[in-house]
C-alpha cells in the first residue's frame, strides 16, 4: 500500500510539472483545512463562514445574533462571536501556511438557522432566556416566502453592517496575528451573493475602516483582497463594473445553475431523474455544469470582468469546481484557478494535468 501510495505522489507531481490552472478546495473547519493540505490544494478557494456555526452552543450564537433586536443586544452577541472567528480564522492561517484563504463573509439563509416548530422555538427561548412570544413574533418577522432569494448573503451583511464589521475585524486580528509569527499573510475576503457595484462599494468602505483601525491597534500594516461571489445572473451581466471594487471574482454555481434555471437547488432532486430520463436535460445542471446555459455566464462574466480589471483573477468555487468538464471549460476561459472539496483535490489535479498534456499533443 505504501508503494501504491509512493507511485500516486509521484503521478501526482508529475500531474503539477504540467497542469497549467491552480487547484484549490473549500474549506470551513480545519479538519477540512487539514484534509486539503494532505492533499496539496494550493490554497482555499472557499471558507463559508456560516458552516462554522452549525453545530452545538454555536448554532445558538447564530440564532442569537439573528435574533437581536436592539444594537445593545447584537453588540453584546458580536462580542461573543469576534474571539470565537478570531480563532477560526487563525488556526486556518495556521494550517495553511501562508498559502492563500479565501473567506467569505457570512451567507446564512435565515431558514436555516430559525428554529423549526412549536418546540423548535420553545427549546430557543428557553436557550436565549426569552419569553415564547418574543420568539413566535420575531420567527414571524423573519419567515421569508423565498428564504433563498431572501435577506441572505451581502443583503444581510448591508441591513446589519456591524455582522460583517465583526469577521472583518476577527480576519484581520488574526492576520496581523499570524503575520508577527509567520511573515506576511494577505486573507482574501469574500462577498456572497451580489447583484449589484454598490453592494461592493458600501462593503467595501466599512472593511476598508475596519482594517484601518485594525492596523493602528496593532501596528502591523497589513494588506488584504477584496472579491467577489459572481453567483446571480446579474452579477455575471454586471462583472465589468464590480470588477473595478474586486480583485477577483469567483463564480459559485450553485447559486448561479439555481437562479439562471429558476430552479430550486433544494427541491430539483425531486422531478430531476424524470427530466434527464425524458431527455429534457440531459443531465442534472447542479451535477454537470451546464455549458450552454450558466456557462455562457461565466463565459461573459469573465470577460466583462477583465473589461473592468484586466488582471482580475478568475476562479470557480461551486460543487461542479472539481469536475473534469468545469476545470475543461474554466481552463478554456483562462481562469486562473478551481476550488472544490478536499477529497476532490487529487482527480482535479489528474484533471488539469490531462487537459494540459491533450493541448500539447494537439488532441
Ligand atoms: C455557490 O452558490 O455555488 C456556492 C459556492 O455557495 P453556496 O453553495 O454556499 O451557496
Ligand atoms: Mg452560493
Amino acid at each position: 500500500e505504501a508503494a501504491l501510495d509512493d507511485a500516486f505522489q509521484t503521478l501526482l507531481s508529475w500531474a503539477d510539472a504540467v497542469r497549467d490552472i491552480g487547484i484549490r478546495a473549500n474549506a470551513d473547519t480545519p479538519a477540512d483545512a487539514q484534509t486539503a493540505r494532505n492533499f496539496e490544494a494550493e490554497g482555499i478557494g472557499l471558507c463559508r463562514t456560516e458552516h462554522m456555526f452549525f453545530d452545538g452552543d454555536r448554532v445558538d450564537l447564530m440564532r442569537e445574533m439573528i435574533f437581536a433586536e436592539t444594537p445593545e443586544g447584537l453588540g453584546a452577541v458580536l462580542e461573543r462571536l469576534l474571539p470565537l472567528q478570531r480563532a477560526d480564522f487563525k488556526d486556518l492561517f495556521r494550517i495553511m501556511q501562508g498559502l492563500p484563504v479565501c473567506i467569505r463573509l457570512f451567507d446564512a439563509p435565515l431558514h436555516e438557522f430559525l428554529p423549526v416548530g412549536k418546540s423548535g422555538m420553545r427549546e430557543l427561548a428557553e436557550v436565549l432566556d426569552v419569553p415564547l412570544a418574543q420568539i413566535t413574533a420575531r420567527v414571524d418577522d423573519l419567515s421569508e416566502y423565498n428564504p433563498m432569494l431572501g435577506q441572505r448573503g451581502v443583503r444581510l451583511g448591508i441591513s446589519v453592517p456591524e455582522i460583517y464589521d465583526m469577521q472583518a475585524r476577527a480576519i484581520f486580528e488574526a492576520t496581523a496575528a499570524a503575520s508577527e509569527t509567520s511573515g506576511a499573510i494577505v486573507p482574501e475576503i469574500m462577498i456572497p451573493l451580489v447583484s449589484a457595484m454598490r453592494e461592493v462599494e458600501l462593503v467595501q468602505s466599512r472593511i476598508d475602516a475596519v482594517a484601518a483601525a485594525v492596523r493602528t491597534e496593532t501596528g502591523v500594516d497589513f494588506e488584504y483582497k477584496l472579491g467577489v461571489m459572481v453567483e446571480t445572473p446579474r452579477a455575471a451581466l454586471r462583472a465589468e463594473d464590480i470588477a473595478e471594487h474586486a480583485a477577483f471574482l469567483s463564480f459559485g454555481t450553485n447559486d448561479l445553475t439555481q437562479m439562471t434555471y429558476g430552479l430550486s437547488r433544494d427541491d430539483a432532486g425531486k422531478f430531476m431523474s424524470d427530466y434527464v430520463k425524458q431527455q429534457v436535460y440531459e443531465e442534472d445542471p447542479f451535477h454537470t455544469l451546464d455549458l450552454e446555459g450558466v456557462g455562457e455566464l461565466l463565459k461573459l462574466g469573465a470577460e466583462r470582468g477583465r473589461r473592468g480589471r484586466p488582471d482580475v483573477t478568475l476562479s470557480i468555487c461551486g460543487e461542479h469546481g472539481g469536475d473534469t468538464n468545469a476545470i475543461a471549460f474554466c481552463r478554456a476561459q483562462g481562469f486562473d484557478y478551481v476550488s472544490c472539496s478536499p477529497f476532490r483535490v487529487p482527480v482535479a489535479r489528474l484533471s488539469a494535468a490531462q487537459l494540459a498534456l491533450k493541448d500539447k499533443i494537439g488532441q
